[in-house]
């Protein structure tokens, strides 16, 4: 018999949202006749655009044809959509070679993890996406988990509290690591601000270490004084990776499709080039995106796809403002719950001061019959806080947050 993984091995306990779904069902199996509503998980819950769903279903038809049919495709991308990524979403501040298609941000930080392997120590926000620390103790480069339960070995979590509006002492960052970074933040909604990122970067570039700057919730900022990407901000290109994604901006969280940016300057210690490196990776254990889902994704760069882009995120930060509303009433002001996040970004993050996450997990669930997310499942500086999603339908979103106005916390 084959011995387990001891690195899986050393991940504590379930990923977070499996452990909601099993409390959910069990709840559920007692009450069959409640309606749950979620606002826990990220999952987004409104239908594919028409102009976008034109740009898959073009693809479809032209692979059914004879003159048309493709097969595999360049593993790094189609080339009109490096293109249309660099020119669009980064206003030619990337060049198109070094853009990377793929199949999501989560897919590449896995991939992102395995190119630089066991031996790096990793700094974190704290609280942080999961995937952060799982991955990196899947890989060797983290755990076992600490008896204090305080976290991982070998992780630096840096943490983001109200105290320090979210933006963590960047004194922490060890020599040599990979920093993740995520703006706007899951969980906490926050959003780094220009003067924020350029402090990240000197500190990272000072530690000879690299970023990988997570910019999946770009599309949800509004306010134009915050940075859309870590290359915004000079000297971002000697020392950092972006990871983003087209799940939220479009819903394609199943069709799949995200990408990579590893700037040309990006170097490792004896001076390989990192992207050299990443083709090399992505070339030899990823096959390409879908060609499907790659045209999709090129519906959504042009004038049209933009506008209904910009129309679905703001749905979403409609229904962020609905539950900002809620927790801002009576009941949880008086019993001093804060709320942050979800002007910029989907998420709302609140802090129920005397609480345990679970315990205001399970109050939620039992009393209102509304799933959240604990924040103590982000890191240890989540403890006493809940993530609401914004990524829900309107009336659900509208019924949940009748159900919390009405919630009594005393
Ligand atoms: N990065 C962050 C911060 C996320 O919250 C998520 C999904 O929830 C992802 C990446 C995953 O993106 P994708 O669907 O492209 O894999």
């Amino acid at each position: 018999m084959l011995k387990r993984n001891p690195r899986i091995a050393n991940l504590s306990s379930g990923y977070l949202f499996p452990e909601i779904s099993k409390r959910r069902a069990a709840w559920a199996k007692e009450h069959p006749s409640a309606k749950i509503i979620s606002l826990g998980i990220g999952n987004t819950t409104e239908p594919l655009t028409p102009h976008i769903v034109e740009g898959l279903q073009g693809e479809v038809a032209r692979l059914g044809t004879k003159e048309g049919y493709s097969g595999y495709g360049d593993e790094t991308g189609l080339t009109e959509l490096r293109a249309k990524i660099a020119s669009v979403l980064y206003k030619g501040i990337v060049k198109p070679e070094e853009v990377y298609v793929s199949d999501g941000a989560k897919c590449d930080i896995g991939r992102i993890q395995y190119l630089f392997g066991s031996n790096v120590s990793v700094a974190v926000q704290d609280p942080a996406y999961p995937v952060y620390v799982d991955g990196s103790v899947m890989i060797g480069a983290a755990g076992p988990a600490r008896a204090d339960g305080t976290g991982y070995e070998g992780i630096t979590y840096m943490p983001c509290t109200a105290a320090n509006g979210f933006f963590p002492d960047l004194s922490a960052i060890p020599q040599n690591s990979l920093v993740y970074f995520c703006s706007p933040n899951n969980p906490t909604g926050a959003v780094a601000t220009k003067a924020q990122l350029a402090e990240l970067v000197s500190a990272v570039r000072a530690k000879g270490s690299i970023l990988v700057f997570d910019s999946a919730y770009s599309a949800f900022i509004r306010d134009p004084s915050l940075p859309l990407s870590i290359f915004e901000i000079p000297g971002a290109r000697e020392c950092a990776i972006e990871v983003s994604s087209f799940s939220k901006p479009i819903g394609f969280t199943g069709v799949r499709l995200g990408w990579s940016i590893v700037p040309a300057e990006l170097r490792f210690e004896d001076g390989t080039p990192v992207g050299k490196d990443w083709t090399r990776l992505m070339t030899t254990i990823f096959n390409g995106a879908s060609n499907v889902a790659q045209k999709g994704g090129l519906a959504s760069l042009d004038e049209k796809g933009l506008a209904e882009t910009r129309e679905l995120t703001d749905y979403y930060l409609e229904n962020a403002r609905v539950i900002r509303s809620a927790l801002s009433g009576d009941n949880f002001k008086k019993a001093g719950v804060e709320i942050f996040g979800g002007d910029n970004a989907p998420y709302v993050w609140a802090r129920f001061p005397g609480r345990k996450s679970w315990d205001v997990f399970d109050l939620l669930l039992n009393s209102c019959q509304v799933v959240c997310t604990p924040g103590s499942g982000f890191g240890p500086a989540g403890e006493s806080f809940i993530r609401f999603s914004s990524f829900g339908h309107r009336a659900d979103v509208i019924e949940a947050c009748e159900r919390l106005s009405k919630l009594s916390l005393s």
